[in-house]
């Protein structure tokens, strides 16, 4: 086994290329293509993440918070960037930045043409975001002749896009649901167009309706979670590689009595005489404490070791009896051996919730295509 030298969060570009030609296939090629990279690129590097997918030919990125689209366009990214979630307080130096903002209320409506108008902007792109029953962000269709008034009130903005978002699109038993949401979409898509000289671009697929319902592609569709090689699917995983895999190194291994506890709480017991490994990597690093006593493992030379006891902060210690391995040697959290929707599972989460929860303090390493 080769040497490693800490916690390392490795990103392969390769994987991200295969995942991004996966579900542009999924689509036709006159649609464009929206790569969300909010939330560090779903707990990667959006820098990278991002000029990797800018030199494959994405067409948009969307980012939850404006922060983050600065960092993109502080770095060199030049296509268009939505930012998802902006607050008002944001919405000048959105402007200042190039970034595109979701308006999603009449509030957020006003306060932006307020802003745009006070810049002296002329048609500057905004994205109109739809209620269809997710309940989360967006107008509801009572309220769009208002909207409509006051989009025509100015000249400062121009409809970019109409969006929406599906509340369950991986859930086959959720299908009605989801297709009544796409009609609604579209009947209200159409209700503003109706009032406009120009077509916006129109979009509601996440990476599950891409696969389920590629015919409601509209003219954009908005993946994130597939680019990073899950497909909320066991079917469709195998298709898709993971771009993360988080690897760490033993720190220490030394072998116990029966009777004698491991970590804190003393909560896990030797039944017999047990080799104990020591890992630099904790809850304060993305694996919780869920994980712990033994709900989940990692994998040291191709085999699986339980997690013992407690997580604790900044160490895990993992059960190799029996397992060939010495300290340094290197040991998989997830990526390789063990898929991360495994791990996920295991804590009682999604992959989603994983992924983006390793912390910054770990070294994130690129690996080129
Ligand atoms: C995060 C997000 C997405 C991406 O969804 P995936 O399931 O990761 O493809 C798309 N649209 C909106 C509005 C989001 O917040």
């Amino acid at each position: 086994m080769p040497e490693a030298k800490e916690t390392v969060l490795e990103i392969d570009l390769g994987n991200l290329a295969h995942n991004y030609r996966f579900l542009r296939s999924k689509i036709d090629p006159d649609v464009k293509f929206m790569s969300v990279v909010k939330a560090h690129a779903y707990g990667s590097d959006s820098v990278a993440i991002a000029q990797k997918l800018e030199e494959l030919g994405t067409d948009y990125f969307a980012v939850a918070y404006v922060e983050e689209g600065i960092r993109l366009r502080e770095n060199g990214i030049t296509k268009p960037i939505l930012v998802l979630h902006p607050q008002f307080t944001h919405f000048e130096e959105i402007i200042e930045h190039c970034l595109e903002p979701n308006l999603y209320s009449q509030k957020t409506l006003r306060h932006f043409i307020e802003a745009a108008e006070k810049l002296k902007q002329k048609n500057y792109p905004v994205h109109l975001k739809l209620n269809t029953g997710l309940n989360r962000l967006g107008f509801d269709q009572p309220e769009i002749p208002e909207v409509l008034e006051l989009i025509n009130s100015t000249e400062s903005l121009k409809v970019a896009s109409i969006f929406s978002h599906l509340a369950a699109s991986e859930d086959w038993q959720e299908r009605d649901f989801t297709v009544g949401q796409i009609d609604l979409y579209r009947k209200m898509a159409w209700q503003i167009m109706e009032n406009l000289d120009y077509e916006p671009i129109l979009h509601i697929c996440n990476t599950s309706g891409v696969i389920n319902y590629p015919k409601a592609a509209f003219s954009m569709v908005r993946t994130g979670i597939g680019l990073y090689g899950y497909g909320n699917d066991k079917t469709v995983d195998p298709y898709l590689k993971p771009v993360g895999t988080l690897k760490t190194i033993i720190s220490q291994i030394r072998t116990i009595q029966k009777g004698a506890t491991v970590g804190y709480n003393r909560v896990f017991k030797a039944e017999e005489e047990t080799r104990i490994a020591t890992i630099p990597v904790g809850h304060a690093d993305g694996i919780n404490r869920i994980y712990g006593k033994q709900k989940a493992g990692m994998y040291v030379n191709g085999q699986f070791a339980p997690i013992v006891g407690n997580v604790c902060m900044d160490i895990i210690m993992i059960n190799v009896t029996g397992i060939d391995c010495a300290e340094g040697d290197e040991v998989i959290v997830f990526g390789g051996p063990q898929h991360p929707v495994k791990l996920a599972e295991a804590g009682g989460t999604i992959s989603y919730e994983l992924i983006t929860g390793i912390q910054r303090r770990v070294t994130r390493k690129i690996i080129p295509e």
